[in-house]
């Protein structure tokens, strides 16, 4: 593991952004917390489901991670698991100085995919560019060219003294357009610049505007772009940028995050970063204000050690351990997976594995919201309960034995993945599925009580 000197991952920038909630009857975000007791099959693993974009700068100068740098991009993810897999203890306390704390988040990023771009522009994502927004490009006025001086209407001294160091005039011809400001001065409401070069006569658009720095570390243009808007999948974007700065990235939404200069920064700082960063994309908010009540009031961030006092380990602070998230961010997680249906398709809990089967073997009352991976299987004479939304997996059938009752109460039974899962079969019992009971009075009965509901089967 590379050891990052304290100044690099001092500098390491990120941008805060959140999620939020599209449906109003989730249950509490206690049900969904993963405790170490927590059954797997009512509180499965969220696998996420992820697409590397790599942008090269250009295909000979790609300064970027090379794609067939497996080592390195292995070993960014096998971190990020890590560290959401084996969470330290809290240093700073809640309130309420509670210390209780979950291990293993059980949440996965899987990597699918590795797509490579050579695209200058979308490599670049912090630069120096022309300011055209707002009240730019500044309309010119008049021009005296005696004095050599600009007019423009407005008083824009403010804009000048921060920005307006040099200047570029649309059109020009002379000194490729790019002037620099001797000084300025307002007379009633027009602003006059004086440049340092000598203007040329020639100035055909009337325009003008100065240089910025143009930050598009959490623009969506690159997911638009290069993955077309896709929402199967969180869409992780290699990039860089042609101004000088270390690492930075952004997780602005559920299906997209962007890390740049990952080249340029500790192995391990940029695993950090990108644990960081998903948990934005996930739902998650910064530390220094608590986003639930088992967070700490307060929480010191500038990548500085973090203690018992006033810096936390938390993975959304700016800490440098980044080791720990509270119960409650856990649960909030699978809260969101287990009943948004507009973020459930980029799990990969929609995927069937007949080893996630759930047997129901006594009565059994489901209250949350549960992504469901297998068949579930409802043994002869037993009753599970449906009170909330179960999302099945691709193709998956319910059993339902002899005697067996499903009573789907408020509840609904779907496949949110984009596809349908198989349905209920009324059977003997799952070793003589095909079979069905010899007498009709001993079925396996489907209830539906407060508008309950099934759909999206292909059964
Ligand atoms: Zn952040």
């Amino acid at each position: 593991m590379t050891k990052i000197s304290s100044s690099l991952f001092a500098l390491i920038l990120s941008f805060c952004f959140s999620i939020s909630l599209t449906a109003q009857n989730f249950n509490l975000i206690k049900d969904y917390i993963p405790e170490e007791f927590s059954s797997v099959k009512t509180h499965p693993i969220l696998t996420l489901k992820t697409t590397l974009h790599i942008v090269y700068r250009t295909k000979e100068n790609p300064q970027n991670i090379l794609a067939n740098d497996l080592k390195f991009i292995n070993q960014q993810y096998l971190w990020v698991n890590n560290s959401y897999k084996n969470l330290k203890k809290p240093t700073l306390l809640p309130e309420n100085g509670e210390t209780y704390y979950i291990p293993d988040s059980r949440i996965k990023f899987r990597l699918d995919t590795i797509i490579v771009h050579h695209d200058s522009v979308a490599w670049d994502r912090i630069y120096r560019g022309l300011a055209m927004n707002g009240n730019l490009p500044w309309k010119i006025d008049s021009i005296d060219i005696n004095k050599n001086t600009i007019k423009i209407v407005g008083k824009w001294e403010g804009l000048l003294r921060s920005r307006g160091d040099s200047l570029v005039i649309g059109g020009s011809n002379g000194n490729d357009g790019v002037y620099h400001t001797s000084s300025f001065y307002t007379i009633e409401n027009n602003t006059y610049i004086i440049l340092k070069e000598k203007l040329d006569n020639d100035i055909i658009d009337g325009y003008i505007t100065y240089y910025r720095k143009i930050d598009k570390n959490c623009w969506k243009d690159n997911w638009e772009k290069l993955a077309n808007s896709d929402k199967n999948s969180i869409h992780v974007f290699y990039t860089g940028a042609s101004s000088t700065q270390p690492a930075f990235g952004c997780g602005p939404s559920p299906y997209f995050l962007n890390l740049s200069k990952l080249d340029l920064n500790g192995d391990y700082a940029s695993a950090s970063l990108t644990a960081h960063e998903l948990g934005h994309c996930i739902g998650l908010r910064h530390t220094n204000v608590p986003q639930f009540n088992d967070l700490p009031p307060k929480d010191k961030f500038g990548f500085i050690p973090c203690d018992t006092i006033s810096v936390s380990n938390n993975i959304m602070g700016y800490n440098k351990c980044r080791n720990y998230l509270s119960p409650k961010q856990i649960g909030f997680i699978h809260q969101q997976y287990s009943n948004d249906t507009a973020i459930i398709r980029t799990t990969a809990n929609g995927e069937y594995n007949s080893s996630n089967n759930i047997k129901i073997r006594l009565k059994t009352t489901w209250e949350k919201s549960i992504l469901v991976s297998g068949d579930i299987i409802i043994k002869p004479g037993r009753k599970l309960i449906v009170k909330n939304m179960v999302s099945m997996a691709e193709g998956a059938n319910i059993y339902l034995s002899k005697k067996a009752k499903l009573i789907i109460d408020g509840g609904l039974i779907t496949n949110n993945h984009g596809g349908k899962w198989g349905g209920v079969i009324i059977c003997k019992s799952y070793s003589k599925r095909t079979k069905k009971p010899f007498r009709k009075a001993n079925y396996g009965e489907i209830i539906f009580k407060n508008e309950g509901l099934m759909n999206n089967s292909s059964k």
